[in-house]
Formats: C-alpha cells, structure tokens, sequence
C-alpha cells in the first residue's frame, strides 16, 4: 500500500512522471493518490524525499491456498459439438495436472450433450462436471456465469482454462469479477513456477514484449487461449467420472432470449485447420503475385496467410491474417514469403513445426524464428519451386 507524507513533498512531480497508471497527482505541493493507484510502488522509488512510502508488507494471500485443487477446463460446445479450443486445453490442462499432482475436470455445460463426456476423458479429463438441461442449449451469460461460478465456489480448482472465443472472452472476464480473481487473456504460454504457482505468458504492449503473468494472492488462477496455440492429446481407451450436477432456471437467466441463429457465413478459407501455409506480406511486391503463392499452396494442398501489411494493403481478406490480430496457426510447414517476422507476425505462427522463410534481406527478423531460410528475392524463388515440384509429381 502507498502511503504519502504530505508535509515532505517538494513539488518535484517526479513521482506523476513515473507513474504509467497515473496513479498520483501533486497539486503545488500536495501529493494525492488517484483511483487508478495500483500500489506498484513506483512511485516510491523515485521520490528523493521520502513523502510516499510504502506501508506494510506485501499484500498476502486473500485466500487460503492449500484449499484449492485441480486444474479445470470450460468445456465449450455448440449444438452438440466440442469447440476444437476445448480439445486443446485438456491437452495443457493434462501437463499441468500432472506437474500438479492433481486432476483434469472439464466442466460441461448444455443441453443433450451427455455423450461428449468420452471425448472429453479421452483428451486428457479426469472427470466431467455435466450439467444437461433445456435452458442451457445456448450460451447466455447470466445462467452459464452463475452455474460455473456456483461450481467453481464449491470445489475451488486451482487453474480454469478457457477458451479465448467468442463465448470464453464474454465468460471468463465475468467469473473472474464474481470470483474477484485475476484473468490473463489469449496467454501463448501456461506453466507451472517454481512455488507451484501458474505462470501465464502472453504478448504485451502491442506484442512488442512477451510479459509473463503470475496470480500471487488469489484463487483460482484464470486464463484465455486462442484456439490453434495449445496441442491437443489422445488418451485410447481413457475413462473417467461424470459427475452430473443437477441445475434448475432462475429468473435473471430469462433477461437475454434466444430468438434466432443465424449461421455466419463460412470462411473460404481454415488457416486454423492447414497442415501446409504458404503466407506472403508486402515483399510480395502486388497484389496479383499473390496468385504465385496459391499455385504453390496448391501443389502442397495448403492453404494461403497474409501478413497484417499485406491484409491493410488490400492484396488479401482478412479472413487469411495470420498474427496477434489475426489468426494463430500452427500448421506442419509455414512458408514466410516477403514477411519480415514482427513479433505481432510471430505470435500468431511460431508454433508452427518447420517454419520456412523467404526473405531477400539476411538481417529480417523471420530468420531468427526460421527453421530454414532462403535468402533473395520471392518472386524468383516462389516460381522455381513451383516448377519443381511441378517437375516432381
Ligand atoms: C497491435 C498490433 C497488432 C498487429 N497484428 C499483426 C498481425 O496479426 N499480423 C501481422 O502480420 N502483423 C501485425 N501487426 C503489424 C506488424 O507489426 C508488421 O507491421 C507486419 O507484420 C509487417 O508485415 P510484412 O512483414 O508483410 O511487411 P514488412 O515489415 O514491410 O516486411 C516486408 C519484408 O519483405 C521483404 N521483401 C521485400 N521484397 C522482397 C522480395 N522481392 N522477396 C523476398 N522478400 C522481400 C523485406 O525484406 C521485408 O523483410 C500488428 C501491429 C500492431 C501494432
């Protein structure tokens, strides 16, 4: 906690400059701490005069940690489909279970969806909270907020994972208000600390950095992935418990009615689902060169990403941007074309098991991420393997 020493303070405003949350005024010379004061601290270091200091120890555990076990999964589906983010999860929740000593639960909301408790067991779940009932059939906020809540508060897991789409990003930021716990939000990166504690990693500041994000002082320890980041893993034959828990509608949960589904019109393209991408940004020179990139996917029955650049420029729909505001992909082969590898890039590809660059400039930063480069100019390159795979088959 931040506490301030009114009659030391010169005036200097050396602590408003440091602080990046403006958490601190000085009026003359009168110090005065603002609703937005994290109690970094930062302020306190800076100040020569010693007119803020910080009282008292950290603060502790808000909480009673030991009495929290097991790692969880939202276990997202519609009409009866497991959404593929689920799938993914088990697979992470699986790891950290195990560095844990602790248990997967999935936790399953719906209606008509007993059956997908196999799937789940078979992706690395221990046991499956099932709560089957006709008002559950499509996600709405206030009786999926309340259910999981309710679960959550009565069987205190350790970690929840959530998927970072649509209906995870409106859930999870809600539970973690009502649970008064923290959230990381599309994390790249989920491991367990040294004290046992779930280190989330995710890009910051406009992807410029990647900030890893502990939760020290309150349970459970909330996170959001993006689909396509974690790896799904098969169990055969893996068997577990349903736990069926029974639910009844409550009056908040009528405020929000489903009157219709409309389908979103398809994508053409399943960047998400490629085992091969061949992706070009502005070093593709024009849009038509383009044209180079889906012949060449083609042949490797692969599909076609952009950069950011290349999307702006108007050469590709977004639907194909592969980054931090695009898609994130980890196909077998991604072939960088005319990409120069910006963090906000890589975020979204760098999983990829061999990633291919071409890049005239030696120095692009995609050859650091690169499991082979090729050094000159695309428009050369691309049409020299086109005919030699054409040559070859
Ligand atoms: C908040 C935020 C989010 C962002 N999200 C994304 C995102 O999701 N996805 C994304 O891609 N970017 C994203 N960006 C933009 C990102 O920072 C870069 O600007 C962008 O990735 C650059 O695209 P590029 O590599 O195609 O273009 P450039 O950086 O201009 O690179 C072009 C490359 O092509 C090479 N080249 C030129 N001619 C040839 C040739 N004939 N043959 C071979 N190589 C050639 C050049 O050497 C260069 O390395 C984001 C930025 C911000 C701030």
């Amino acid at each position: 906690m931040i506490q301030l020493v009114p009659e030391k303070c010169i005036g200097c405003k050396l602590c408003v400059k440091a602080c990046l949350f403006g958490g601190i005024a000085v009026d003359g010379k009168v110090p005065r701490l603002t609703d937005s004061c994290t109690g970094c601290g930062a302020c306190v270091d800076v100040c020569r005069v010693e007119a803020i200091i910080a009282s008292g120890e950290k603060t502790g555990p808000v909480c009673d940690f030991a009495a929290y076990k097991g790692i969880w999964v939202f276990a997202e589906q519609h009409a009866g489909k497991l959404h593929s983010v689920t799938l993914e999860l088990l697979g992470k929740a699986r790891e950290l279970a195990d560095a844990r000593s602790a248990e997967v639960t999935a936790v399953l909301l719906g209606s008509g969806i007993a059956a997908l408790d196999g799937e789940l067991f078979r992706h690395g779940a221990d046991r499956v909270l099932l709560t089957d009932a006709p008002f559950l059939a499509n996600y709405r906020t206030a009786p999926y907020e309340r259910i999981v809540a309710r679960l959550i508060c009565e069987h205190k897991p350790e970690v929840i994972l959530i998927g970072a789409t649509t209906t995870g990003r409106d859930l999870a930021p809600r539970l973690a208000n009502r649970l008064r716990t923290g959230l990381t939000a599309d994390c790249t990166g989920l491991e367990i600390g040294p004290e046992g504690g779930l280190l989330q990693t995710r890009p910051a500041f406009g992807g410029n950095i990647m900030a890893t994000i502990a939760t020290p002082n309150h349970r459970p320890q909330m996170a959001t992935v993006r689909p396509g980041v974690m790896q799904a893993r098969l169990f055969e034959n893996k068997k577990g418990e349903t736990v069926r828990i029974a639910v009844s509608e409550e009056p908040g949960d009528g405020l929000v009615q489903i009157l219709k589904t409309l389908a979103r019109e398809k994508s053409s393209v399943s960047l998400e689902k490629a085992e091969v991408i061949v992706s070009g940004g502005r070093g593709m020179g024009e849009p038509k060169n383009f044209k180079l990139l889906e012949n060449l996917a083609g042949l490797l029955s692969g599909e076609v990403g952009a950069s950011r650049a290349a999307v702006d420029l108007g050469w590709m729909p977004h639907d194909h941007q592969v980054g931090q505001t695009g898609k994130t992909v980890k196909p077998r082969i991604y072939i960088a074309c005319g990409i120069s590898g910006a963090v906000q890039h890589l975020a979204g590809m760098q999983s990829s098991d061999i990633i291919i660059a071409i890049n005239r400039d030696p120095a692009a930063p995609i050859f650091q991420a690169a499991t082979f480069g090729m050094v000159g100019d695309a428009l050369k390159i691309i049409p020299e393997l086109i005919s030699q795979l054409n040559a070859n088959t």
